[in-house]
């Protein structure tokens, strides 16, 4: 007994095993964004999952070894400790680390092979001393206009090609790639200037990094004219449209969570009486109300008061404040304890997107998917079609 317990609390997943919540990931979704993905671009270009924040959510080794499966070439992630997580579980394809990692562990990520960003030629320097036998693949950022980390300029940026040039036996220049900041809306002219800004720095490039990057999953969707020979794909894995449907898409994108839970509680509340913390809701009539075992520490937004969850192929509205570990609804009719909720993914003919709770919670798609907590399960369903 003692050692069964102990077994569970090493496996986090399973901390959450006696509670009704659970993520549902459709690895043949991903599958299926993947492999368009890879049919719809040039032959020659190359797609590197980006898997970082625990695959956006969705479970980085379970992630990646589908993408594998689909025909990813690399991967990519924020952190060293993310590629160290790819590398420990046996994953040997090229992963690069989009971040900055400090400059003393630059000896581990060439023992291991992980690629890293580099952002300024100061970097360079205080990597060489920390490096010995084995060469470390780098990939220059260039900052064309998303202003977070890369060259500021082609004058730095060419020298910091020279400092490569004197120092092949530590450095493998592997790649050169920039972040667009706009391509996911309608701000053309903003594209078109980091566009442009990119091409004043490719001017000054001798030598010929393997792999040439500008795209993340928006770049490559709507901008395919500007794609270089590698591509950063993270959101459209997921099935995440990042346009948020306002732009038109090559092909479509299957969204690979189900959120759902079970109804917990049941009760009849008669008018005047009201619900959760600060009493912000009150029933104006006798009315059915359910609790659901899942709330913020979850990573349900606070702030999806108001909205609604699907319940037996019915929308039901979220009343009261949600708390940290259970919310209410307001139910049409009496439900049994156990009644199936949907709070992402359909029910019958009606659903509820990731893209519609991002929106009235005011946030992005990806905060509202990387948030999803360690007591969430992730569930996976596989199709035995493509596995
Ligand atoms: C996170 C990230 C990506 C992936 O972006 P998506 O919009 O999710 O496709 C690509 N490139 C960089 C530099 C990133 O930080």
């Amino acid at each position: 007994m003692e050692s069964e317990l102990f077994m569970l609390l090493r496996k986090p997943q399973m901390l959450s095993a006696h509670r009704p919540t659970a993520a549902h990931i459709s690895l043949e979704a991903i599958y299926h964004n993947v492999h368009k993905e890879i049919e719809t671009i040039d032959s020659d270009t190359k797609v590197f999952a980006v898997v970082k924040a625990n695959a956006y959510g969705y479970g980085m080794l379970e992630v990646a070894h589908v993408c594998l499966k689909a025909g990813v070439q690399g991967f990519c992630v924020a952190t060293l400790d993310e590629a160290l997580i790819l590398r420990n579980n046996g994953i040997a394809a090229p992963v690069l680390v989009l971040g900055i990692v400090d400059a003393r562990w630059a000896a581990l990520a060439s023992s291991l092979d992980i690629s890293l960003a580099v952002g300024d030629i100061e970097w360079l320097k205080m990597a060489e001393p920390y490096l010995e036998a084995e060469k470390l693949k780098i990939h220059l950022a260039l900052d064309t206009g998303m202003g977070r980390i890369g060259f500021q300029s082609p004058a730095e940026f060419k020298n910091a090609e020279n400092y490569i040039r004197l120092h092949t036996k530590k450095f493998d220049f592997s790649g050169v790639f920039t972040h667009f900041a706009t391509a996911d809306g309608l701000k053309q002219t903003y594209f078109d200037e980091q566009c442009k800004r990119w091409h004043q720095f490719m001017q000054v490039l001798t030598l010929h990094p393997k792999y040439i990057h500008v795209s993340n999953t928006a770049t490559s969707l709507f901008h395919a004219e500007c794609n270089g020979n590698m591509i950063r794909l993270g959101m459209g894995i997921y099935g995440l449209d990042p346009s948020d449907g306002e732009l038109e898409l090559p092909y479509t994108l299957e969204p690979a969570l189900r959120l759902t839970t079970k109804l917990s509680f049941v009760k009849y509340l008669s008018a005047g009486k009201s619900i959760s913390y600060g009493a912000t809701y009150t029933a104006k009539k006798d009315e059915w109300i359910g609790t659901l075992p899942i709330g913020y520490a979850d990573g349900y937004p606070r702030c999806l008061q108001g909205f609604h969850v699907l319940i037996d192929n019915q929308f039901c509205e979220i009343v009261g404040r949600i708390c940290m570990d259970q919310f209410m609804v307001r139910l049409p009719h009496k439900y049994d304890v156990n009644t199936p909720v949907v709070l992402i993914g359909s029910d019958g003919d009606k659903k509820i997107t990731v893209q519609a709770i991002a929106k009235y919670a005011k946030t992005a798609q990806c905060e509202v998917v990387t948030r999803l907590g360690p007591r969430v399960p992730r569930i996976y369903e596989e199709s035995s079609e493509f596995l």
